[in-house]
């Protein structure tokens, strides 16, 4: 079938007649086909429109003029196969459907059409309604979905991601907190309930969190009564101060002792609103000894310092104290006090500064301890101070002065009470050597000189002479002359033996009464003969009257003789003194006034 101008033309005219000729009037009124909203077109069998009515212009965007006559496939894409379509549509009567049409500006409109073939011969009816705007939305609406669609498969992926990776989060979080040394907790803020607990609380406290989380009290029965206030305290003040930080102790559930070392910190919501407690608790007993350990050494330490008397202090190389270890017991100072961060020149007298500072720069240059003593007079009093100095680094010395004032004056006292202690003990000695009366030697200082003379010759294989004198008649001098004449007399005749026998190592002493000994070691019998005539000659030169002698008016004296070489047998001089006693005897017996050798003996 083709359009025919002609029929188009025919029909345009007759349509814009007031309902004359209309082709459809029978089907559609006139009045409807132009009041229509929906755009109603007629066409013919060849495919042209042969009617518009305003709706279809408004649609197509063509004025009524230019739209009659075009045909339907000018609005189909060039792909469409119209031909077949119309041929199809023509055979069925009836077509419904959806079509994108292509208007002449380049518009494209989405239509839904509902077409009926042969409303009159060579007429067809097509209503079209502009779907456009709805086909849109459906897409973008669709684009949205899919978009929906897309991002609820994306979010629930990764919601099982994430919670997946909550999961081993939330794994990693406990194996470490439960790996924890310190006790990790969280309790709620109005109950004090606990809603957390890790595995440390068993080692720390003896329970294990189960017990925790079902006894709220449980953390609180644990604590040292002493300290519990103050962790009540601490909890009251928590909604305004926010957080805790206490030691204190708590009893395990075995019942030892513990310090531990709490802190919290209060969690509130967005707005405010208290959600929960967080803290730790930690085991802080070894701190708490090594502290204690740490304050009783430094108590004694402390006592120590104090104790000791003397100064000491830390100066650097300019004379600076650095620190005042102890103070000591600052007498020696009167008024000067050293102090901290001051100058050896202003804490001391220059010349005392002077010498310090000399033996610090020795100290540290030569790296030694240095000792050295001051006198200082202070208020007119001498006072004596000892100091050490002692190099502590390539800078530092430690200074110790001791004030040893007491020790001087005691050293002085102590040197003058040995003075006179060794002039007592001399005088002592002489009392205990020397003869009150004569002054010579006295018995027990023969005795003790006979005995190593003895053994000396008897080791030098030496002559050893004794001589033993007696005054003669004597008794009748002190009868007649008086016991004072006496005494002068054996004093003379003391100073007379002593006067002739002088040569070192020989003795005279007095034997008692009114009898002498002389003790002349290494002297021959020949020689000790010499000296007893020394004594007759000495005293017939300063001759002593003696009226009521029976052998001379002059006093004489009688000796016994004894001179010996002790042989390596004899260990006593007994025997010697014993001779010597027979021939004084024997020289009594013949006559007086002479000397008599003893027999010599082995
Ligand atoms: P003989 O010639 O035999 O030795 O006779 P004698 O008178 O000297 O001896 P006797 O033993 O009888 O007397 C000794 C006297 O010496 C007795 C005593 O009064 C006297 N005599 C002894 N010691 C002291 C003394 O210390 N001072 C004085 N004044 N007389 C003394
Ligand atoms: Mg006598
Ligand atoms: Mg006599």
């Amino acid at each position: 079938m083709e359009a025919s101008p002609s029929d188009l033309g025919g029909n345009i005219a007759s349509a814009n007649g007031a309902g004359a000729n209309l082709p459809l009037d029978a089907a559609l009124p006139w009045s409807i086909f132009e009041a229509a909203l929906d755009a109603m077109l007629i066409v013919n069998d060849a495919g042209y429109y042969v009617a518009a009515n305003p709706a279809a212009c408004a649609l197509l965007e063509l004025p009524q003029a230019d739209l009659i006559g075009r045909r339907v496939a000018d609005f189909l894409s060039l792909d469409t196969d119209f031909e077949t379509v119309w041929q199809d549509f023509l055979a069925a009567g009836q077509m419904r459907g959806e079509q994108q049409l292509q208007l002449d500006n380049g518009t494209v409109k989405t239509v839904e059409f509902a077409a009926t073939a042969h409303v009159q011969p060579n007429r067809h009816l097509s209503i079209l309604r502009d779907i456009s705007d709805r086909k849109r939305f459906e897409a973008e609406r669709d684009a949205l979905s899919r978009q929906l669609e897309q991002w609820v498969i994306s979010s629930s992926e990764k919601i099982e991601i994430t919670q997946a990776e909550l999961r081993s989060q939330q794994q990693r979080i406990d194996s470490i907190l439960n790996s924890l040394e310190c006790v990790v907790w969280s309790v709620d803020p109005l109950t004090l309930e606990t809603i957390y607990v890790n595995a440390a609380a068993t080692a720390l406290y003896g329970h294990p969190p189960e017990a925790f989380l079902a006894d709220a009290d449980l953390w609180f029965n644990c604590i040292h009564p002493d300290d519990y206030p103050l962790l009540l305290a601490d909890i009251e003040a928590l909604s305004y101060q926010g957080k805790i930080d206490r030691e204190y102790r708590i009893f395990r559930a075995d019942g030892t002792l513990c310090w531990v070392r709490g802190q919290a910190r209060l969690v509130r919501d967005d707005v405010g609103t208290p959600l929960r407690i967080d803290g730790t608790t930690l085991d802080i007993s070894d701190r708490k000894r090594a502290e204690f350990a740490l304050k009783d050494h430094q108590a004694t330490q402390q006592a120590l310092l104090e104790a000791i008397p003397d100064l000491m202090m830390r100066i650097d190389e300019n004379g600076n104290i650095l620190d005042l270890i102890s103070g000591g017991e600052i007498v020696l100072y009167g008024p000067i006090v050293p102090e901290r961060g001051q100058s050896l020149y202003v804490s001391f007298p220059k010349e005392l500064a002077d010498q310090r500072m000399h033996y610090i720069r020795i100290a540290l240059s030569t790296g030694t301890r240095q000792r050295y003593e001051h006198t200082i007079e202070i208020n007119g009093e001498l006072r004596h101070e000892e100091s050490r100095v002692v190099p502590i680094s390539q800078n530092e010395v430690l200074v110790i002065v001791r004030d040893i004032t007491e020790r001087k004056r005691a050293e002085v006292t102590q040197a003058d009470l040995n003075q006179k202690l060794k002039l007592v003990n001399a005088e002592l000695n002489r009392l205990a050597t020397v003869d009150g009366l004569t002054e010579i030697a006295n018995r027990r200082s023969f005795d003790q000189a006979l005995d190593l003379e003895w053994q000396r010759a008897r080791r030098q294989q030496k002559y050893l002479s004794l001589i033993l004198c007696d005054i003669d008649y004597f008794k009748p001098y002190n009868d007649n002359y008086g016991h004072l004449a006496g005494d002068d007399c054996l004093r003379r005749v003391a100073q007379m033996l002593s006067t002739v026998v002088k040569r070192p190592g020989d003795l005279v002493a007095r034997y008692g009464g009114e009898e002498f000994v002389l003790l002349l070691p290494d002297t021959t019998l020949d020689g000790s003969i010499e000296i007893v005539e020394k004594v007759q000659a000495a005293i017939a030169q300063c001759p002593l009257p003696h009226d009521y002698s029976e052998v001379s008016s002059n006093l004489t004296l009688s000796f016994g003789l004894v001179c010996h070489c002790p042989s390596v047998k004899e260990h006593s001089p007994r025997e010697l003194i014993h001779r010597a006693d027979l021939a004084l005897y024997e020289a009594k017996a013949q006559g007086r006034n002479r000397y008599v050798v003893g027999d010599s003996f082995t």
